[in-house]
């Protein structure tokens, strides 16, 4: 499988040495440069790693693990996406921006492929689950809010970690892997705190009849 994983930081770094380890070829999509502020969180960067660009880097230690992957120093637009990874079954979303998150969703429900969009902030987080057929993305949040970033309201750093392991779990679980639980496709994970409760609250919902992103799909993709 080809898979696309938007953002190279704290969601990303797990989700792409899991993925990569698991035989799934990656596109590794993100703008930014290694900072000394992304080191506690962004395990997959060293001290000398600054400077350079994250997709790359990131790119380089799947490949160093034996995995394929190849990075682009982008912001993930979805003009681009058909250019850089038309060819891709699965979209993985560990960006920390509400704007790109609804993109890549709204992207995804278009070409009726699967999705995992994970977030993490302060000493918790999220990750949706998208298939086609099930409610999207769009349904349950409808439009990005101005919200937090890790980058201004700052994440305990072992939270993202665990975040991305939960979110590279079910990309596992979407490329068909054996031993993954296929029971939580299209449902939303909240992780409140993580410092109190490993146990996540389970969001079941429902499609809204009037989505911008998935009213009008295909009738074979609607449940
Ligand atoms: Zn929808």
């Amino acid at each position: 499988m080809k898979a696309t994983i938007v953002g190279a930081g704290g969601l990303g770094g797990p989700l792409a040495l899991a993925l990569g380890a698991a035989g799934v070829e990656l596109v590794i999509v993100d703008p930014d440069v290694v900072e000394t502020t992304n080191l506690h969180r962004q395990l997959q960067f060293t001290a000398a790693d600054l400077g350079a660009a994250k997709a790359t880097t990131l790119a380089t230690r799947v490949t160093e693990r034996g995995g394929r992957a190849k990075g682009y120093q982008l912001r993930w637009l979805a003009e681009d996406a058909d250019d850089i990874s038309g060819d891709c079954e699965l979209i993985v979303d560990g960006s920390d921006d509400p704007t790109t998150k609804f993109a890549v969703a709204d992207w995804a429900v278009a070409r009726g492929l699967p999705y995992v969009i994970a977030a993490a902030l302060q000493f918790g987080g999220n990750v949706l689950v998208g298939v086609p057929a099930t409610a999207c993305y769009r349904c349950l949040f409808e439009e990005p809010v101005a919200a937090a970033t890790c980058a201004a309201a700052g994440v305990l750093g072992p939270i993202v970690g665990a975040i991305g392991g939960v979110a590279a779990a079910f990309a596992l679980a979407i490329a068909g892997a054996p031993s993954a639980n296929a029971d939580g496709l299209g449902t939303l994970y909240v992780f409140d705190d993580l410092r109190v409760s490993t146990e996540p609250r389970i969001v079941r919902f429902s499609r809204r009849a009037d989505c911008s992103a998935c009213a009008q799909r295909p009738k074979e993709m609607v449940a």
